[in-house]
């Protein structure tokens, strides 16, 4: 230990014992794309004992220019995000327990995989599971690091709950469906993820070392193209009206789920899951079996992939589906039920 973390024991804020705790300590990483894989490599490298990494989708070549855990074979053989960071994370450090996870972070599960995590880390790349974390997070007492970045713009804020204010307390409402710009209409350049992920990053340390008055108490704004970094302090108590930290009303957490519950997730995909956690993961060579008749078929140890005219269906072990080639629910659900059942 000594030698491989000898520079971050010098570091005073870290030292001995803080070196001590970061190998002791759990970190759930939701979401692994370009924030999530900064997020890990660093944590992975600084000696943090558990990563718990989840994530829902798989490498395809377009994140390559920004998602620093992956490769053009990840790519090529477009394997599950998780699966890849667990992979390469065990070449970067090998004393590294990774528990990856190929889900859907939804109110089904989003409980389980903050139960024995010191802390959470936003790797997301929408509003409703943000709100969905900040609930869990608030509710559990387990603190999460906000971050989220397109174009040249990235914003982050730290929030330990019942001390300090949520998300809602900031945002009451989440930027209306399809009104914020995305990664997929706007695009997003490499260092503003650097930045974000660093921030996020740091106050995880300090949150991980017990060093809580250092950090940085407020909702912080960077523009490295506009050359814009600002930083709104946020002093003081959660708000007194906001309904998670005050009333602990958890909307999102106590959402129905509907039946094959559907979300864009980018231009020209739905993804559709169904409404409850399967009895038992899908058998993918059996139902690549059954598709081979309906078109072309790949089948891998994570996936089942059906390409049969304009669209593209990929299943997933959960029973989870992403369906490209269609940005229209009903169609995606049609074909859904069509080839996967219900
Ligand atoms: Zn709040």
């Amino acid at each position: 230990m000594n030698e491989r973390y000898s520079r971050q024991i010098l570091f005073a804020g870290i030292g001995r014992e803080g070196q001590e705790r970061l190998l002791a300590a759990r970190v759930l990483i939701v979401g692994c794309g370009a924030l999530g894989s900064a997020q890990a490599e660093a944590l992975a490298r600084a000696g943090v004992g558990r990563l718990r990494v989840v994530d829902r989708d798989f490498v395809e070549e377009s994140n390559l220019q920004r998602q620093t855990l992956f490769t053009e074979r990840d790519a090529r053989e477009r394997v599950p995000k998780a699966a890849a960071c667990a992979r390469r994370l065990a070449e970067i450090n090998g004393d590294v327990a990774v528990e990856a996870e190929v889900a859907d972070v939804y109110q089904g599960n989003v409980e389980r995989l903050i139960t024995n995590c010191d802390l959470v880390l936003d790797g997301t790349d929408n509003f409703s599971t943000r709100y969905l974390l900040n609930e869990a997070c608030v509710k559990r007492g387990v603190s999460w690091v906000y971050g989220a970045a397109v174009g040249s713009y990235g914003v982050t804020m730290t929030v330990r709950p019942r001390r300090t204010p949520c998300l809602r307390c900031v945002f009451e409402e989440a930027p209306a469906a399809a009104s914020a710009p995305t990664c997929d209409t706007a695009g997003v350049i490499m260092p503003i993820i650097s930045v974000v992920a660093a921030v996020q990053v740091t106050e995880a340390l300090k949150l991980l070392t017990g060093h809580d008055a250092d950090l940085h108490r407020s909702l912080m704004q960077f523009d490295v193209w506009r050359n814009e970094w600002r930083r709104i302090a946020l002093q003081g108590e959660p708000a007194a009206d906001c309904p998670v930290c005050a009333h602990a009303r958890y909307e999102m957490l106590e959402a129905e789920v509907g039946e094959l519950a559907a979300a864009l997730c980018g231009r020209d995909a739905v993804q559709l899951r169904p409404a409850r956690p399967q009895a038992s993961p899908i058998d993918l060579s059996a139902l690549a079996e059954r598709l081979r008749a309906a078109g072309e078929v790949k089948v891998n140890e994570y996936l089942v992939r059906l390409r049969v005219g304009q669209y593209e269906l990929t299943i997933f072990r959960d029973a989870r589906a992403i369906i490209r080639g269609t940005d229209d629910l009903n169609t995606a659900r049609t074909l859904y039920t069509r080839y996967v059942g219900d």
